[in-house]
């Protein structure tokens, strides 16, 4: 075939196959631009799943008449004046080109009336033919009527779903914009069912429960933070709500929603060790930046987009999400919910906010902005703020014959308690006549039961806790602080090890050979597939390291094919906590039980292990008198 010029009309018809999808897309397209227009309110009513119609009506600025056949042709639009308007969009249409495609593959009416106008006008388009334009009654702002999607493209409507399922896909297209303008007041109906009426200028978390649910909505909690130009808020989900996909994390950049992998990474770190494997956590957030640092014009449907500065965002959405988590109970509460998001209280806001720079720090990688002066010798001093030494210093914790005893050289920022210890409770908490516990233990003791589980009395109620997971998650947090400070010892071996790996084993193990050194474990090349191992981390002491780098070799190789350090680093971390830990089925002498309940203050999230299993159950004691029928 010849190469020829395409007509106009077939030029728009296989654009609108780009933007055009199914009726979602319409509803997409049409409160965007309605949106654009300034509308207080927009009302959307579709029929059929929106195959037959889908109509939204607005109160915005409205297309004074004459310029109604501009509109509805392509590459028409009003948001774009210069080629680098490109680069600082604030709407979020400008190509001018959805009508266009609207149009082309359906009926379409535009009727409008600006505010100054006397009366409204509209031009009707039908597979890409547009009439004249009349005059005609309406109120200000804007309808538009969307009949026979496809009509004229039979192919595409034989891949239409059920009227269900498209609807579906439509009630996700409002919900997003929904989301995005939590300012103005919509409403969807189908057929002749009201399914979302939300007033406008609602608080966001009131949006969000219109949509999933007051019970979500209640287990959010808040975020915030401002690095430079660029500001994140919105709210997160307690670890006690997650999803099996990763669909309810909501990213919104000036009102626009967008799909940012990188962001849902640094979600999915942030959440690292909270959530149990394959549970994605839920999101809502909003972004805001000078639209010139942005490209929001890299996707057909704009679902994507380029930052500027992609990495400084990632650390600033990590570093935001890890401090705020550090301030919150994060417990498993069974049957009660926890406790309301609110500002962490009742701690030294000076030290808080201290605590929370040192994680920025180390969200973002800055290891050599941490406090090591403290280091050696001088350790109690992080913990002796505010109380004599010996009460914050840790208990070594026992298993000395596991090479378990520590004390930690540089205290994780997250090993700082934070309960103000003015309001540590000091007398015994069980009430039975005075503490028969050392004062410098804050709880009372706790009851070892089948080998396994820590039962203790609190404040509010009654704490489980799985004595393999927590002390786990202890030792991972101090581990980590030891690797980050570059900390942790090496047991030299006298006679290095030969260790036989597979091909791809023994060339992982030697590529990460850096890695696995700031672990405690140092290999070398021996020649073929066989490593020298020649030290180990001392804390492993009883455990036999040629297993150890068996396991920690495979992780190397199951974590994916470039893996980030720093996740593989965590993930080496995790390997060797787990395997340095006491084990479910140990029998506790009574001074481990009163040591791992100690560091279980140490530690910023002692609730859940590094599986993302929890470490702990709270029964509060209304949940009891609940159930014991008392109240
Ligand atoms: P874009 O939104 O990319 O500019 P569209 O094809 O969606 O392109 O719309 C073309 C133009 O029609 C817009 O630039 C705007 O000027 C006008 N327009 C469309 N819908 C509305 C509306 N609901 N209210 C006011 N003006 C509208
Ligand atoms: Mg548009």
């Amino acid at each position: 075939m010849p190469i020829r010029q395409l007509p106009q009309s077939l030029i728009n018809k296989i654009a609108a196959g780009e933007v055009i999808e199914r009726p979602a897309s319409l509803v997409k397209e049409l409160m965007e631009n309605a949106v654009d227009a300034g509308a207080t309110r927009i009302d959307v009513a579709v029929e059929a799943g929106g195959r037959e119609l889908v109509r939204v009506v607005d109160s915005g600025g409205g297309i004074p008449a004459e310029e109604l056949p501009l509109a509805v042709a392509s590459h028409a639009t009003s948001k774009l004046a210069e080629a680098d308007d490109l680069f600082r969009i604030a709407t979020l249409g400008f190509r001018g080109e959805a009508l266009a495609s609207i149009g082309a593959v359906s009926r379409m009416l535009v009727r409008s009336r600006p505010p100054q106008a006397a009366a409204g006008a509209e031009i009707e388009v039908t597979g890409g033919r547009a009439s004249e334009v009349s005059p005609c009654g309406c109120p200000v702002g804007t309808v538009v009527e969307v009949r026979d999607l496809f009509f004229n493209t039979p192919v595409r409507r034989k891949f239409l779903r059920t009227n269900q399922t498209e609807f579906g896909h439509l009630s996700e297209a409002f919900t997003r914009i929904a989301l995005g303008a939590p300012q103005i007041h919509f409403t969807l109906k189908h057929g002749q069912r009201t399914v979302f009426e939300l007033p406008g200028g609602e608080d966001w978390r009131e949006r969000i429960g219109r949509f999933f649910g007051r019970e979500l909505a209640d287990n959010l909690i808040a975020v915030e933070s401002v690095d430079g130009e660029v500001s994140l808020s919105g709210y997160v989900a307690n670890p006690t709500h997650s999803r099996g996909n990763n669909r309810m994390q909501y990213l919104f950049l000036g009102g626009r929603h967008i799909r940012d992998r990188s962001l849902q990474h640094a979600l999915g770190e942030a959440y690292r060790g909270l959530l149990m494997t394959g549970r994605y956590p839920i999101a809502f957030l909003s972004l805001a930046m000078p639209p010139e640092t942005v490209d929001v014009n890299v996707h057909p449907t704009k679902l994507e987009v380029r930052f500027q500065d992609a990495g400084r965002l990632y650390s600033q959405l990590l570093s935001t999400l890890r401090a705020r988590f550090l301030n919150t109970d994060l417990t498993a509460h069974v049957g009660a919910p926890p406790a309301e998001d609110e500002a962490p209280g009742g701690h030294d806001p000076a030290r808080t906010t201290q605590l929370r720079q040192q994680l920025v720090d180390w969200a973002k990688g800055k290891v050599s902005a941490w406090d090591t002066s403290e280091g050696a010798g001088g350790e109690a001093a992080a913990f002796s703020a505010g109380q004599p030494r010996d009460e914050r210093r840790p208990l070594e914790l026992a298993r000395i014959d596991r090479g378990l005893a520590w004390t930690p050289a540089v205290p994780h920022p997250a090993s700082i308690p934070e309960t103000d210890p003015a309001a540590e409770p000091v007398e015994n908490e069980s009430g039975d006549g005075p503490a028969a516990a050392p004062a410098a233990t804050p709880r009372a003791s706790a009851l070892q039961i089948h080998n396994r589980y820590l039962v203790t009395e609190t404040q509010q109620g009654v704490t489980i806790i799985d004595q393999h997971a927590l002390h786990e998650r202890i030792l991972y947090e101090h581990l980590r602080a030891r690797v980050e400070a570059g900390a942790i010892e090496t047991q030299a071996l006298l006679v290095p090890e030969p260790v036989d790996f597979s091909a791809a084993e023994a060339a992982a193990a030697l590529e990460h050979r850096e890695l696995l050194a700031r672990l405690g474990m140092k290999i070398e090349p021996f020649g073929g597939d066989t490593v020298l191992l020649a030290g180990y981390p001392a804390m492993l002491a009883n455990l036999n390291p040629t297993e150890i780098l068996h396991e920690l070799i495979e992780g190397l190789l199951s974590s994916g094919k470039t893996p980030e350090p720093r996740d593989l680093l965590d993930d080496l971390l995790h390997t060797i906590a787990c395997k340095a830990a006491i084990k479910a089925g140990d029998r506790l002498a009574p001074e481990e039980i009163e040591a791992l309940l100690t560091q279980s203050h140490l530690v910023d999230d002692p609730h859940h292990c590094p599986h993302g299993r929890p470490t702990a159950l709270v029964f509060t004691r209304e949940e009891l008198d609940k159930r014991f029928k008392r109240i």
